[in-house]
């Protein structure tokens, strides 16, 4: 027991049956105080426990309960310090020019309570005393307009409180009680009056342990203190727990202090989340009790309170609500049966919908997509067809439905406080999930604050100036703990160290002592600067004041702790692999205890152990099979065989393994993307094998790998639905506006027969295509800016203009007479003579036959050739060499085309039809109308090089790609990069194995980088 204990044990003794208002910090440690004195045999009877605040609404009892004064709740306070700062502060004042954030209000409020407590009014906040007379001005208005409006609402806060309280005292006499406090009980100018109205023998002021010199820190008990250190925040706790396990300790014998809510709180809670198997009948789920619980933003209503206010606040962008649902943060609709609709379907149907973002967005696209479904379901061929389009109609319009309520519920960024914390309210109340105490609880207190600050604003007759609703809710889950609760039996108790220390147990460990976290740095309050309180008086706290209690709260804490201390600091941190050091009060230990007195932290260093890292030091500290593991690795002497053991255990790891070798060998191998059965479905030359597209080609020509996902395994990357807030359209998107501009426009030049065109006539003619147009994609798709719209759209005027003004003097005197030809392939914008809807039979060179489609921008017709046009909206020409016309494979649109336009025309409109040459056309700004042609001479070896690609997939051989510039902007890379960090490491891999003779399989590979 310590001294305090002991003496609260006396004085109850000694005042037996008298009543006895037992004075503490908090209630939690009062209780934890009388927990002590009846453990040791005391008894605690008729002991009230009162903080000073709750003491003072007792014995303003009788003046609440009359009802003519209220006390001001939180979210009272905050609006009233808003109402008095709107009502004195001018925009060109020297205070009130500043903008009025939350921050600002919660500065403010918090100044004005120092003040108050102070015993100061505003007669004596006199300007002479503040850096600027003007400020000293503004402050005395605010603080009488702030009391006014406590007045005029017959509001009282804390300093009214203890105010009153001792003036009641005065009046009606000593009551018949006994007021215990300790001695070491921090108090304001206004609470020590208070105390002070006490007359005669009432209060009787117990001592505390307290160190002989302050400066040493000496702990109380036994003295013994441990220090240690460790890699990272998270290894400080994970070594409190192994602590625990490897010395048997009971864990409600222990209580741990930490410096810092933040990360050590949440870090506390996951480890112990991890390691404590989950137990629904505990609060929190694990056998540890949190003082001040752990914070909202842990919970699932917390975080969707956070993820709501982000949502409205960035314009409704569709990757919100995507993570709110895969997140698990909102309930989940039901169909028509009433069962809940999985959230991973909601999830693939929303992705599946571009809505982007903008709140007037959802409702249309998603009747479009509703729509889409009705129509394939209509159609639908066969029973399973009709029950997956039935399933997918069924969670489209589910999400429609949820999307509705959501957007109902959500008022815009601008609304008003009263709106917008209703309006979380009902999001909170019919939409949160919760799931397990946590949720609950967090779903309760949330509630129960939102509740508070709803009434709080009922009481205003409107909005209340200066109070911002949206930014309260943003901090409210970040603000607000759950699950608190005092220590229990069996449980670990978590505290911080300003209020913790009073669970009387045999240890007590305090993490977070390195120098950047305790003593925490004092700042001074910008708003009332220190010169400025130390002007006002001693009773106004100063950062310096706040600094020199924070340490001497701590060494009174060291004093009263009795049994074993652990001091436990961070010497390295993880995120960004810097050293830390320890703070002060560690190093005053460390001198003490070693009997090094002027030792400093390298001295300190020398003399501590190894710092305790993820890999537990010995085996019966692991709390779990992966510290095992991490221990064995690193133990000594190491265990010989350990990588077998490792592969026999962990089979998946093995396999990893066997395939991270295979991989790095130089031979080609199921690890690497060899098929050793392909089949004729994937064979481009069997009769029932995939018909043939440019882009199937050029995917094969490029990395064979990325064809193989994509064509053969069928599997694609989740649709992107963040939103460039620089970028309008996608390329791909910007490039089909282009096409439909340039189709638009050529169609009506040949329509009225004014081909080639001419920019006197024709520049206003495209400018309003593309007016049209852009206007229609705008719809469609929302820019997220206006300048993100300018600048794109400058693209397509500068691209339209450069089209016009190069066709008119391009060398080629040809007339286009198809435009967007399909072959094979499902009709565009218009029907052309030569559109198939089947595919046309290409002959290869070294026998066997494909199907090849395509879509052609242009054909024209120049005497007795044509010559076909492909548009290229990128801004470089460098793909398109005539003197490496095939890039190893990479590029075969040139060759396919012609070989397919030339069968059509001849099966069709011409037998006699003879391509003469195909151009790339760049109509790009960088690229200027740049036509880059390819003669009929192309097509001989290029179907050559197709016929190297297509024996490729026909004999299973989807080696990665040899070059990582291949992978620039492959849709595959996050899958590539599972198995391989480094993609230029994955495409070395490839060379060797081109490069490998062994490889037959590769040799049409191997070919086509060397021969194109
Ligand atoms: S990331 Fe590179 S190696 Fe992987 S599939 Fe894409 S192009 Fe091929």
């Amino acid at each position: 027991m310590n001294t305090f204990i002991e003496k609260l044990a006396e004085a109850c003794r000694a005042h037996r049956i008298t009543q006895k208002w037992l004075i503490a910090p908090s209630l939690r440690t009062g209780h934890q105080w009388l927990d002590q004195v009846t453990r040791a045999g005391g008894s605690a009877l008729n002991v009230h426990i009162h903080t000073v605040r709750s003491l003072a609404m007792k014995i303003l009892a009788p003046q609440l309960a009359d009802g003519k004064v209220k006390v001001a709740s939180a979210a009272v306070r905050r609006l009233v310090v808003a109402a008095a700062w709107q009502q004195v502060m001018k925009d060109d004042g020297y205070l009130g020019s500043a903008r009025l954030t939350p921050g600002l209000l919660a500065l403010a409020e918090s100044s004005l309570l120092d003040l108050r407590l102070a015993g100061l009014g505003p007669g004596d906040l006199d300007g002479a005393r503040f850096e600027q007379a003007v400020k000293g001005t503004e402050l005395r208005a605010l603080l009488a307009a702030y009391q006014a409006e406590l007045e005029k609402r017959n509001l009282i806060d804390h300093a009214d409180a203890a105010r009153r309280a001792a003036e009641a005292l005065r009046e009606s006499g000593p009551p018949g009680i006994v007021v215990i406090r300790p001695d070491d009980l921090q108090l304001t100018v206004l609470e020590r009056t208070l105390f002070d109205a006490f007359a005669g023998e009432v209060v009787v002021t117990l001592p505390v342990d307290r160190p002989a010199d302050a400066a040493a820190l000496e702990p109380g008990g036994d003295g013994s203190v441990h220090i240690v250190h460790a890699t990272g925040e998270a290894n400080e706790i994970r070594a409190v727990l192994r602590s625990v396990l490897e010395q048997e300790l009971p864990l409600d014998g222990i209580e741990l202090l930490y410096t810092a809510a933040d990360p050590y709180v949440p870090l506390i809670y996951d480890t112990a989340h991890r390691i404590f198997e989950h137990d629904a009948s505990r609060d929190l789920g694990v056998p540890l009790t949190f003082a001040d619980g752990v914070p909202a933003r842990l919970s699932r209503p917390g975080r969707l309170l956070a993820a709501w206010h982000g949502w409205v606040h960035q314009d409704f962008p569709q990757s919100g609500l995507l993570r709110m649902l895969q997140a698990g943060l909102l309930r989940l609709p039901a169909d028509q049966d009433g069962d809940p609709v999985s959230a991973a379907r909601l999830v693939r149907m929303l992705r599946s919908v571009g809505i982007g973002f903008g709140r007037d967005r959802y409702a249309r696209c998603l009747a479009e997509k509703i729509e889409a479904l009705q129509f394939g379901l209509d159609g639908a061929r066969d029973e399973s067809a009709r029950s997956d389009c039935r399933q997918r109609l069924e969670t489209a319009r589910a999400l429609a439905g949820l999307v509705e309520t959501l957007l109902a519920v959500s008022p815009g960024p601008d609304a008003g406080a009263t709106r917008t914390v209703s309006a979380a309210r009902t999001l909170l109340g019919d939409h949160a999930l919760s799931s397990g105490k946590l949720d609950g609880l967090a779903q309760q207190r949330l509630g129960l604050e939102l509740d508070g600050m709803l009434d709080a604003l009922g009481a205003s007759d409107a909005d209340p100036a200066g109070f911002d609703g949206w930014a309260w809710i943003k901090e409210l889950p970040e603000r607000i703990g759950v699950g608190g609760s005092g220590p229990r039996p069996g449980h670990l108790h978590v505290a911080s160290v300003r209020g913790g220390g009073h669970a009387g147990r045999q240890r007590t460990i305090i993490v977070g002592l390195d120098d950047g976290r305790f003593p925490s740095a004092g700042r001074q309050d910008p708003l009332l600067l220190d010169h400025e309180r130390a002007e006002l008086g001693a009773g106004v706290p100063t950062s310096r004041t706040r600094l020199r209690e924070q340490v001497e709260a701590f060494a009174l804490l060291l004093s009263r702790l009795r049994g074993d201390l652990v001091l436990s600091f961070s010497s390295r941190s993880i995120d960004d692999d810097r050293e830390m050091f320890a703070g002060p009060v560690v190093l005053a230990s460390f001198r003490r205890v070693s009997g090094q007195p002027d030792g400093d932290h390298a001295a300190l260093m020398d003399w501590i152990g190894p710092a305790l890292s993820f890999a537990p030091r010995h085996a019966d500290a692991c709390l779990d099979a992966g510290e095992w593991w991490l221990h064995q690795a690193v133990s000594e002497p190491p265990v010989e065989n350990l990588a077998e053991l490792a592969k026999a255990t962990f089979g998946h790891l093995a396999r990893g393994r066997a395939a991270g070798t295979a991989r790095a060998s130089d031979a080609f191998t199921v690890y690497d993307g060899r098929v050793d059965e392909p089949g004729t479905e994937i064979d481009p030359t069997a009769a029932g094998g995939p018909v043939m597209s440019t882009t199937k080609l050029q995917a094969i020509g490029t990395c064979p790998l990325s064809y193989f996902y994509e064509r053969v395994l069928k599997v694609k990357p989740p649709d992107d639905v963040e939103v460039d807030p620089t970028c309008w359209l996608t390329s791909l998107q910007f490039g089909t506006l282009l096409h439909e501009i340039l189709f638009e426009f050529v169609a009506a030049l040949i329509a009225d027969g004014h081909w080639p065109p001419e920019p006197g006539r024709d520049l206003p003619r495209i400018a309003a295509v593309v007016e049209t147009k852009a206007a229609e994609q705008r719809r469609r798709i929302p820019a997220p800016g206006e300048e993100a719209y300018r600048q794109q759209r400058g693209e397509l005027d500068q691209s339209a203009a450069i089209f016009v003004k190069e066709q008119a003097r391009s060398p080629v005197p040809g007339r286009p007479v198809y435009l967007e030809a399909s072959i094979g392939l499902p009709t565009q914008r218009r029907d052309t003579d030569i559109d198939v809807p089947d595919p046309v039979a290409v002959t290869l060179p070294g026998g066997g036959t494909i199907r090849g489609v395509g879509i052609i921008d242009r054909i024209d017709r120049d005497g007795d050739g044509y010559v076909l046009y492909d548009y290229k909206s990128g801004s470089s020409t460098r793909n398109y060499d005539p003197g490496d016309p095939f890039r190893m494979g990479r590029l075969v649109q040139h060759a396919l085309y012609m070989a397919v336009v030339e069968a059509a025309l001849r099966a069709g409109p011409d037998p006699d039809a003879k391509v003469r040459e195909f151009r790339f056309l760049f109509p790009g700004v960088k690229t200027h109308g740049r036509e880059i042609p390819f003669g009929r001479d192309v097509i001989e070896p290029g179907l050559k090089v197709i016929g190297r690609l297509c024996r490729l997939p026909a004999t299973g051989a989807f080696l990665a790609s040899d070059d990582s510039g291949d992978c620039r902007f492959c849709n595959y890379r996050s899958a590539c990069q599972a198995v391989e960090t480094n993609l230029d490491d994955l495409c070395e891999a490839s060379r060797r194995k081109i490069d490998n003779p062994d490889n037959t399989a590769l040799k049409p590979l191997v070919e086509l980088r060397r021969d194109g």
